[in-house]
């Protein structure tokens, strides 16, 4: 085998299980090279429909130029300082974060930009403690939600098998059952510093809050002093039809994270809270190097002025309807559940959605498996009519085909 930079493209050919990644997300399937809006192509030049969107992270597409333009011109002018300073684009991109929440939670706010999602919630988590004070520092969450990856959050993360490996969890962490108000009831106490809770939960199987769940909550918290925290890293950004999947409950957090569809690929997110809240923080108590780095908040500033643009929010609850009512009329659905473009579709009994996520692949159209029962339908905003009609035809023809199969 030789080596060096002349060779490198020929990786891409390579057997991909010799990649040198721990092995934690298996063999990957596909190589990609390129995207353009809802399609990508594959390294052997075979066209896809992304109707997962890199985990509802591409929102606006994938190598949307008005993004492209933005990190491009940063590239050339500063990336990054350090939080010692300031930069035009992180102060205006935290502005306009700022702005979006003020306007769907009716409080004034601050944030702290983060790299990820997790990270949005190890800060909303210390906030928590900090606010809560000695000996309330519990967090109580749902059943069947996620959270991250990083310790702290994955025991915030309602999954007991996640944990199971890297015991012991760190402590002061509370689940319940997702859905129910009584059970949360009982779970806040005064050791409680703080309600954890996605609008949908995505990962969990994309189970949407009810209005009632979601505005018990926030009186419970209100009773208790506990802080409302919502996790909008998958739902926030206009996915669901609203800037913020909270308000279509019409409920106000204290605390939002935020990531995923923030940057259109671009690694960034972010903790908010609510002033008085975030005023418990003091110099010194958080940080991080890359916090609204420059070459990510330009992302973040054109992201947001191009939703707003487009007026994504609306886009997305308009295609969302029209895929539901397609999907309608689709053998072997039971179920469409969701919000916008964020839509869980529901298998009949005895097809299994990992076998129909495989066979779509093969046919062009990227979903996946959320359950072994559900498939997650979280395609760019900007999907056009023509491809939500492709990729409908071709979740038909999967269907048709799994439902022949478990009926032989
Ligand atoms: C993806 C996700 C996270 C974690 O985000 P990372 O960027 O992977 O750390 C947390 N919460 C929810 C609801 C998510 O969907």
């Amino acid at each position: 085998m030789t080596s060096g930079a002349a060779d490198s493209h020929a990786f891409a050919h390579a057997p991909m299980a010799n990649c040198p990644f721990m092995p934690v997300f298996g063999p990957p399937a596909i190589m990609f090279e390129r995207g353009r809006g809802t399609e990508l192509w594959d390294s052997n030049g075979k066209r896809y429909l992304d109707f997962l969107a890199g985990i509802a992270v591409v929102s606006l597409g994938h190598a949307n130029p008005v993004v492209a333009e933005a990190v491009a011109d940063q590239l050339d002018r500063l990336l990054h300082v350090s939080n010692f300073f300031a930069t035009p684009v992180a102060t205006e991109a935290a502005v306009k974060v700022n702005g979006l929440l003020a306007d769907a939670t009716g409080h004034a706010g601050q944030l702290f930009f983060t790299n990820s999602g997790a990270e949005s919630n190890e800060c909303a988590i210390k906030l928590a403690r900090k606010h809560g004070g000695r000996g309330r520092h519990t967090v109580v969450s749902a059943l069947g939600s996620f959270h991250g990856r990083t310790l702290a959050t994955l025991a915030a993360t309602g999954q007991p098998a996640k944990h199971e490996p890297f015991a012991p969890m760190p402590e002061g962490f509370r689940h319940v059952a997702w859905g129910d108000l009584d059970a949360m009831r009982a779970a806040v106490d005064g050791s409680v510093a703080a309600v954890l809770i996605e609008s949908i939960q995505g990962e969990g199987g994309v189970n949407p809050a009810t209005d009632q769940y979601l505005q018990g909550i926030r009186a419970l918290c209100d009773e208790t002093g506990a802080l409302m925290m919502v996790d909008e890293i998958q739902t926030g950004f206009a996915r669901t039809g609203r800037w913020f999947g909270f308000e279509h409950s019409g409920v106000s957090p204290d605390v939002v994270t935020l990531a995923k569809a923030m940057g259109n690929g671009m690694p960034v997110g972010a903790c908010w809270a609510r002033v008085d809240v975030a005023a418990v923080f003091e110099p010194g108590d958080h940080g991080s190097t890359y916090s609204g780095t420059a070459i990510a908040t330009a992302a973040v500033n054109a992201v947001i002025d191009e939703m707003q643009r487009i007026d994504a929010p609306a886009v997305a609850a308009r295609q969302g309807q029209r895929i539901v009512s397609l999907l309608h009329d689709v053998q072997a659905v039971v179920d469409v559940r969701g919000r916008g473009l964020m839509l869980g579709v529901e298998l009949a009994p005895g097809i299994d959605a990992r076998v129909v996520y495989a066979d779509l692949l093969d046919r062009g159209l990227i979903v996946n498996a959320v359950s072994p029962t559900t498939i997650r339908l979280v395609p760019p905003i900007t999907v056009t009519d023509s491809e939500v009609d492709e990729a409908v035809a071709m979740i038909s023809a999967a269907l048709e085909t799994a439902s022949e199969e478990g009926a032989e």
